[in-house]
């Protein structure tokens, strides 16, 4: 399903997976590079739509970049499958997260850096650990639009699950410092289920009343 498009990118997403996993395919009309963020079990119309080179997959390495928000296995499940029909590809991930991936191919592990380019495509790295130590988020600004890929850390109703109250005032860091910070009109795109702008996502936010002691899977409205 087509999010964007305008004479020069393609922004699709796909869902796959047991999970209901959403991955994401955005695409430079001008150059045929392309940026895959997450890949999810069986992603057989992710990687259809990917622009490849299929008789000389080991080309694809040059012009195809995949981007992972957090290392869970449902964003990563069908890396081998990709692997299969794309050849090696270059999968970036944080850093902390990168023990998570099984895959002996080109792996950047991010840390300080702030940009993903591939050609005349570029995100930039927002890091927001506590649903996982290696969380990130990816902004993309096309024209007028802004949009940001938050994996789990951030969904309509409230933040991702964590594990302890240590990672949930991370994860409450992360979103009130470098989510909430970003334009009103930002759409944030999530792993799973539907998308919400930011101002709507503050306004869930509103009463939220924080302590010390919370974790797991915390609603804004509770
Ligand atoms: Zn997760």
């Amino acid at each position: 399903m087509i999010i964007f498009e305008n004479n020069t990118l393609k922004l699709e997403f796909f869902i796959s997976g047991m999970l209901q996993n959403n991955s994401y395919l955005l695409i430079s009309k001008t150059t045929n590079n392309s940026i895959i963020i997450d890949i999810p079990d069986n992603p057989i119309e992710l990687i259809n739509a990917t622009p490849k080179n299929k008789l000389q997959k080991s080309k694809n390495i040059d012009t195809i970049q995949a981007i992972i928000t957090h290392g869970h296995y449902d964003h990563i499940e069908g890396i081998d499958f990709a692997k299969d029909r794309l050849g090696d590809i270059n999968i970036s991930i944080g850093l902390e997260d990168a023990k998570y991936l099984n895959y002996a191919g080109k792996v950047t592990k991010l840390k300080k850096l702030n940009k993903i380019i591939n050609k005349d495509l570029e995100l930039e790295i927002i890091y927001t650990p506590g649903h996982t130590a290696g969380s990130i988020c990816f902004y993309l600004e096309i024209d007028e639009n802004k949009f940001l890929f938050t994996g789990d850390t951030l969904f309509p109703g409230g933040p991702g699950k964590t594990v302890d109250s240590k990672s949930f005032n991370k994860i409450y860091n992360s979103i009130t410092k470098n989510i909430y910070s970003l334009a009103n009109e930002t759409i944030i795109l999530p792993g799973h289920g539907k998308s919400i702008s930011i101002e709507e996502s503050k306004k869930e936010f509103e009463n939220f009343n924080f302590h010390n002691l919370l974790f797991g899977d915390i609603s804004w409205n509770q």
